[in-house]
């Protein structure tokens, strides 16, 4: 109580001293336009102001705003136990992307509204209802948190002429922003590992991302995910069966929910996408995409089904798959658990050929898909599937004034030999400092007391079982490694 009312006091002063500009401005903004201050915080308004308090009064800030600060909702730490898992989730990711041949790039978080919006289309969820869109204050950008890396690796591809005189595949990971309703699996900040293939039309590389996927279940040893599958024609097919639809549901409109209604004449296919029970059997009678197929396109999804049946990959065909987001045609797939409740789909993606050519570049079919990383490792941990976690070769204790710098010195030395050293920090008796030893899960502690340096020497401790010895220094990390 006592600090919240000295926290609103200090507030108080500071927001009058900035009214009477006391304190200076400091910092050119982009393009020498003034810092709006808008939607910043009092603490953000404050420069550096070395008059105002003997400390910066950023930290004065810090110190008197006592108000818990949180993250924001949906948008997780991850702390350093579950990290380790990540790490490992990871390392097996990109030696299996590597495997295929796909290379990595990276994208920023921030990209202009208007690409998500011609990417993805306006009527979708995404752009109509879960972008984190704001207008930069300093000069009026309309921008964007990335909701999904395709439309962002297109268009780095496009502005760095990638399909110049190859085809690509490439891959990215990384945080993802949608304002969503947080629940398990579904966060505001999630991330995804995307992988695209752009430039290839056949439906070799089709087929050969879904064997990709399956065999990365085996590698992480996910099992039960079911494969749906289904195709969207091209556009062609997909205006006649708009326009079926349309009719159909025209004919019917009392039976239509308030979403679907609104996306009657916007989105008529994402009718077929709707969860609620009350239209499903108006659903199942809608005209079928199916039947308005191309021999083309027929000719595109039988060819990758019968690759995944030679590879021994079951899928299910589901007419129903349509995927949230505008830019798909052919072929659409999704990876389902029934294991993570509503949330169950880890991995979705398919072809889009259109996508390149609506976002300024050269007509080029692409295929990509995206995993959810949050959800695959909840499947993972579901499963009690155990990863090799880090281990610490060496803990060095050391005690004495000579000891200090020498204990430095032994372990830069056995990091120059390729070991995991942590040098104790801090101080503590030789008791305390080897019980941090054993906590660190490390194999060895090296003790080294002032004897140990004028002897040139240290004490060797295994930790894990065996005799304490004394080691010349220069014999250490030969010794440590054998
Ligand atoms: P959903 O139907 O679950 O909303 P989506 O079709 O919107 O998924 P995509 O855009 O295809 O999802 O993203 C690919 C994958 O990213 C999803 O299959 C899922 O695993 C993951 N994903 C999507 N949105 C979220 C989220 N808000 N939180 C966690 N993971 C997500
Ligand atoms: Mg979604």
């Amino acid at each position: 109580m006592r600090v919240n009312l000295l926290c609103h006091a200090a507030r108080a002063i500071i927001r009058a001293l900035v009214k009477l500009r006391v304190i200076a401005h400091g910092g050119e903004s982009e393009q020498g336009e003034e810092r709006s201050g808008k939607g910043s915080g009092i603490c953000h308004a404050l420069p550096a102001s070395p008059f105002f308090l003997p400390e910066s009064p950023q930290l004065f800030c810090l110190k008197m705003s006592t108000e818990s600060l949180q993250a924001v909702r949906g948008m997780n730490d991850i702390l350093p136990e579950e990290a380790e898992r990540w790490l490992w989730f990871e390392s097996v990711v990109r030696e299996w992307l590597h495997s295929y041949g796909y290379r990595n790039i990276r994208m920023p978080l921030v990209e202009p509204t208007a690409l998500f919006k011609r990417a993805i289309g306006e009527v979708t969820d995404i752009v109509e209802k879960e972008m984190y869109s704001f207008e930069d204050a300093l000069n009026g950008d309309q921008l964007t948190l990335r909701p999904e890396g395709t439309a962002s690796c297109v268009r780095a591809v496009l502005q760095h002429n990638l399909l110049y005189n190859a085809p690509q595949r490439l891959y990215y990971s990384g945080q993802m922003f949608r304002h969503e309703r947080p629940q398990k699996g579904r966060y505001r900040q999630f991330h995804q590992v995307g992988v695209e293939a752009l430039g290839f039309a056949g439906p070799d590389i089709d087929a050969e991302q879904i064997l990709m996927c399956a065999r990365l279940w085996k590698l992480l040893g996910i099992r039960d995910v079911a494969l749906q599958l289904n195709t969207l024609g091209d556009s062609a097919s997909r205006m006649q069966h708009r326009v079926k639809l349309i009719a159909y549901f025209e004919q019917h409109t009392a039976l239509l929910d308030a979403e679907a209604t609104r996306r009657l004449y916007t989105n008529p296919l994402r009718i077929l996408d709707s969860k609620n029970p009350a239209m499903q059997e108006l659903i199942a009678g809608a005209p079928k995409l199916m039947d308005e197929l191309d021999s083309d396109a027929i000719a595109h999804f039988a060819a990758v089904q019968q690759t995944l049946t030679e590879h021994g990959i079951a899928f299910e065909i589901n007419p129903r798959l349509v995927r949230g987001l505008d830019y798909y045609n052919r072929t659409v797939f999704e990876w389902v658990t029934t294991r993570l409740g509503a949330q169950g789909t880890i991995c979705a993606g398919g072809r889009y050929d259109g996508l390149i050519e609506q976002i300024g570049g050269k007509p080029a079919p692409a295929t990509g898909f995206a995993m959810g990383v949050e959800r695959l490792l909840a499947l993972l941990q579901d499963d009690g599937v155990d990863f090799p976690r880090e281990t610490m070769d060496v803990y060095v204790v050391h005690q004495g004034a000579l000891a200090a710098p020498f204990a430095h010195q032994i372990a830069e030395q056995l990091r120059d030999a390729n070991l995991r050293v942590v040098l104790h920090c801090g101080g503590g008796s030789f008791k305390s400092q080897m019980k941090k030893a054993d906590a660190s899960g490390a194999n060895f502690a090296v003790v080294i007391g002032d004897d140990e340096v004028q002897a040139n020497q240290v004490t060797v401790k295994p930790l894990r079982g065996g005799e304490q010895l004394r080691v010349a220094r220069e014999a250490l990390a030969g010794m440590m490694r054998a």
